[in-house]
């Protein structure tokens, strides 16, 4: 079987049984800032295992896109020398919600591997937790498998739970014997050795742990599997390694042809051939779901797998980008699977060739950089790296530590590892805490209002800015950031409001969250930003400005229209300039983020080169041409995802699984050529009802914010008024100011700079003949040395250099020194003739001199430049010099 019939034949199965087929979810989790990727195919279905979701169908299956690179799943340093490991790989599962439970589970499993896949039976074994003693009862029934081969295991790998509380329970794993030749050795099984291959693991959702460690049975078990695709191929396929699967070997081949190499002839360079092929993969999957190369969270994961790459490339001999030539490869073996590695193409290839340049260069000049520290440590008679200096390469440089470690250890030097840990360790402390603020606030007021047993909040604000009569369930007390549920928050208190039904708008989608009030009887609140909590309930940040709140009053909740309408107007705006992009740049650009507030928009968007002028300009008349329009925009609540994806909605990266989508959409814009385009984005925001009432879209800056990343800001309606408005009073401005129109301004400063030119040019003449004219006054003679020393109007350095050149050639030979001073800054100049080399030093001299008007400097033997801080002490240093001079000769 190849993989795409394994794919198909585990969907198949399962979808016989009655299980719905889902699309693999992105790799960018929806909703959780905690886990940066999907690793496991039960990760977009949580929300139905905790009950917080409903399923369409209580029984699911799915193919799911998996990274294993950080937190509890970091196989990264396995890759390469693992044959079974990889970042990126493919989870198929099934899934039960509720429904079946172990005996289904086991008895789906052994007959598709058995059966459908054709696995002798003799080749495999299972393992159950050690205390399931219901599990392994139902593997001999079901399976026949001799009770030796039916193995016990303890907590660490046959215990499964989602996190600290939650769901959790045990688990039964499936091996594969990859040498049924040789003897049986059971504690092989589940060890490090590699022969016994685990394919699939059967985890069975049992119980629920409380804050307190206490399991309780769950209501309704759950069944969660999963099996990596990869490792089954190879079995399937009768071959040693994953890598020697149809999915792997393409790669590599074409690796080994670009490298003028050969796969399989050296086991090191295999090392580097597997994780080149194992990053592109990963890489090429993450370009796709819209993760962008950057220096923190995803970004940086993105970043670091593909530096990897390319160091592994430069051990096969690869001295320019290659990667990006290969990236099409992953389209070619995956692509009838994952539409999405067509779409990204064009894109990722650029990514990754800017990313690739970018990274040879950076190595190229940090280990020049490194190379000068080992010297200065040498020259010390050190053997170590220091670890702050280490830091720096792998941190500003983005070396990698094991090319820092590398070249320190061809120059017999050590790094301080500790001392970079500390760094590393400091550096990450410091952005947990930055990220954590915000979740913070959330996480203490989650506590605080009992979110988790709260009903949903019903949001009806879509449609109306004020409801009459909203129920308050439940309040919290502000006190220095901690909050303490109260039942009633007293006039000038600050806190959180929980309300049956709202119209307030939570942040998300980049939207900013509602501003407004809560009216009662003789009372009011203002409501000063609104967010949403995982449980769907609605968080109101209030301050009680007269009378108190009670839990259980009734109370009028009202958007400030001066809020939300123009965030409503920026909303639509973005749909319309993401539409605009994607006409002028083509479908290969894409969203990277917005940010929708009342007073401004924010839309970030891939693209390799910055867009010209007249680009910009069309993207604008695009925009505005549409609001002209004055289209109707259409928005349905509720569409069946599949559908809308089908009609050409953009979805965002991250979006997660729903059965039915809110989509919004803006018919009608009209093109030079005749054509029609329209606008569709699955989207939950806020917006206007017809294109009009945006009024005027403005572009005010565009610019790159990261490799292939550009932002543009805008302001629409009242915004894009008042920015006329204060462009055009400057412009009145400078009208008054010149004294001609706007129109002849350009012409008239043009000729003022050219005036004031000649003038400084004047000035400058002028100056020199007061410096050269004034004679040799302060000249002196100094052991039958020349020296002039004196005080010069202020003046720019570059002049002051050419009146001392000029003075020098004057006089011949000898020393000239000027000074000059301004507020509270002095200028000296040093200049010697050449035939005074080695007499006297022009370096030495204008140090010494500084020294005296408090300040420093130095240079050349022949000229240096000094400054100081004390102007008043200018003249006594300037008589001071005769006696420096004599000191140097
Ligand atoms: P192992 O112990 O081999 O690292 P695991 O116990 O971490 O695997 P699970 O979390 O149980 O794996 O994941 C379910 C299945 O996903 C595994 O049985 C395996 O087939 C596959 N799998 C897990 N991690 C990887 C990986 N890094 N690369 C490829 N496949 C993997
Ligand atoms: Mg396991």
């Amino acid at each position: 079987m190849n993989s795409k019939q394994i794919r198909q034949s585990f969907v198949d199965f399962f979808e016989e049984r009655g299980h719905k087929p889902y699309p693999s979810a992105p790799l960018v989790p929806h909703g959780d800032p905690t886990l940066l990727f999907t690793n496991a195919g039960m990760v977009p279905f949580k929300d139905f295992f905790l009950g917080l979701d409903k399923p369409a169908s209580q029984r699911a299956v799915s193919v799911q896109k998996c990274m294993r690179v950080s937190g509890k799943h970091n196989d990264l340093d396995n890759v390469g020398p693992s044959p079974r490991h990889h970042t990126f790989f493919e989870m198929l599962g099934n899934f039960s919600f509720g429904d079946y439970f172990k005996d289904d589970a086991i008895d789906f499993g052994w007959d598709l591997v058995t059966r459908v896949w054709g696995i002798p039976t003799e080749h495999l074994t299972a393992t159950v937790y050690e205390e399931d003693d219901e599990a392994a009862e139902l593997w001999r029934k079901i399976s026949g498998l001799p009770a030796d081969r039916i193995l016990r295991c303890g907590k660490k790998d046959n215990f499964w739970a989602m996190g600290e509380t939650g769901p959790c329970g045990p688990c039964s794993e499936i091996f594969v014997d990859t040498r049924p030749d040789l003897p049986r050795i059971d504690w092989e099984v589940g060890s490090e050795s590699g022969r016994y291959l685990e394919i699939w693991n059967l985890v069975f959702m049992q119980f629920e742990r409380d804050e307190s460690g206490v399991m309780k049975p769950l209501p309704k078990p759950s069944i969660d599997t999963g099996a990596g695709l990869e490792r089954v191929a190879a079995v399937l396929q009768g071959v040693e390694s994953n890598y020697d699967t149809d999915l792997f070997m393409p790669i590599l081949q074409a690796t080994a042809s670009l490298a003028a190499g050969e796969y399989g002839r050296d086991p090191e360079a295999d090392v580097s051939y597997r994780v080149i092929a194992d990053h592109l993969r990963a890489v090429t999957f993450l370009l796709a779901d819209g993760v962008i190369p950057g220096n923190e969270g995803r970004g940086y994961v993105l970043r670091r797998i593909l530096r990897r790459a390319v160091r592994h490339g430069m051990v096969l001999g690869f001295e320019e980008p290659f990667l990006n030539r290969l990236l099409p490869l992953v389209d070619e073996v995956m692509g009838n699977h994952y539409p999405e590695l067509q779409r990204a193409q064009q894109a990722s290839v650029a990514t990754v060739s800017t990313e690739e340049e970018k990274f040879l260069s950076t190595i190229a000049s940090a280990s020049r950089q490194v190379q000068e520290t080992i010297d200065a440590v040498r020259h010390e008679g050190g053997s170590e790296l220091p670890g702050d200096a280490v830091f720096r390469f792998y941190d500003t440089y983005g070396l990698p530590i094991e090319l820092i470690r590398e070249i320190a250890e061809e120059e017999q030097l050590k790094i301080d590892e500790a001392g970079f840990k500390a760094e590393l360790e400091g550096q990450r402390r410091r952005s947990r805490e930055a990220v954590g603020e915000g979740q913070e606030r959330m996480a203490a007021v989650r506590q605080a209002v009992h979110a988790d047993e709260q009903a949903k909040t019903e949001f009806a604000g879509y449609d109306s800015r004020r409801i009459e009569k909203a129920g308050v369930v439940s309040l919290a007390r502000e006190a220095d950031k901690r909050y303490e549920p109260v039942e009633r928050l007293e006039k000038g208190e600050r806190g959180v409001a929980i309300l049956d039904r709202t119209p307030f708008y939570a942040e998300s989608g980049g939207e900013v969250g509602d501003r407004g009030s809560l009216q009662w009887e003789g009372g009011e609140a203002l409501v000063l930003d609104t967010q949403k909590d995982p449980a769907e309930v609605w968080v109101h940040f209030v301050e009680v400005t007269a009378a108190g709140l009670g839990r259980g009053d009734t109370v009028t909740a009202e958007v400030d229209s001066a809020w939300r309408l123009p965030t409503q107007r920026n909303h639509t705006a973005t749909h319309l300039l993401h539409r605009a992009l994607r006409q002028v740049f083509g479908d290969s650009v894409h969203q990277a983020g917005s940010l929708v507030a009342p007073d401004r928009l924010r839309f970030d968007y891939t693209l390799h080169r910055a867009p010209t002028p007249d680009e910009m300009r069309r993207i604008e008349d695009l925009v505005n041409r549409w609001i002209l329009q004055a289209e109707p925009t259409v928005i349905t609540p509720d569409r069946p995802q599949q559908e809308a994806l089908d009609a050409g909605a953009m979805a965002l990266f991250g979006e997660k699984y729903g059965e039915t989508v809110r989509t919004v959409e803006v018919p009608g814009l009209a093109l030079e050529a005749g054509e029609v385009v329209d606008s569709l984005e699955l989207c939950g925001g806020c917006h206007v009802a017809n294109t009009g009432e945006i009024g005027l879209l403005m572009i005010t800056g565009e610019r790159g914010i990261a490799s292939g990343v550009r932002r543009i800001e805008a302001l629409t309606g009242e915004g894009a008024l008042e920015l006329v408005r204060s462009q055009r009073s400057s412009l009145r401005d400078v009208e008054i100011e010149l004294g001609v129109p706007a129109e002849q301004a350009g012409g008239e400063i043009a000729e003022w700079r050219e005036q004031r030119r000649e003038l400084e040019k004047e000035l400058a003449r002028l100056r020199m003949k007061l410096v050269s004219g004034s004679e040799t006054a302060q000249e002196q003679e100094v052991d039958g040395v020349k020296v002039m020393a004196k005080e010069v109007p202020s003046a720019p350095v570059g002049e002051m250099r050419n009146m001392a050149d000029i003075l020098r050639q004057k006089l011949g030979s000898g020393v000239v020194v000027l000074g000059s001073r301004e507020e509270s800054k002095v200028t000296l100049i040093v200049a010697v003739t050449s035939d005074l080399e080695g007499r006297v030093h022009a370096g030495n001299l204008a140090k010494a001199i500084a020294e005296m008007v408090g300040g420093n400097g130095g240079g050349r033997g022949d000229f240096a430049q000094a400054g100081g801080k004390h102007p008043e002490k200018l003249p006594e240093a300037l008589d001071a010099v005769a006696d420096l001079v004599r000191n140097q000769l």
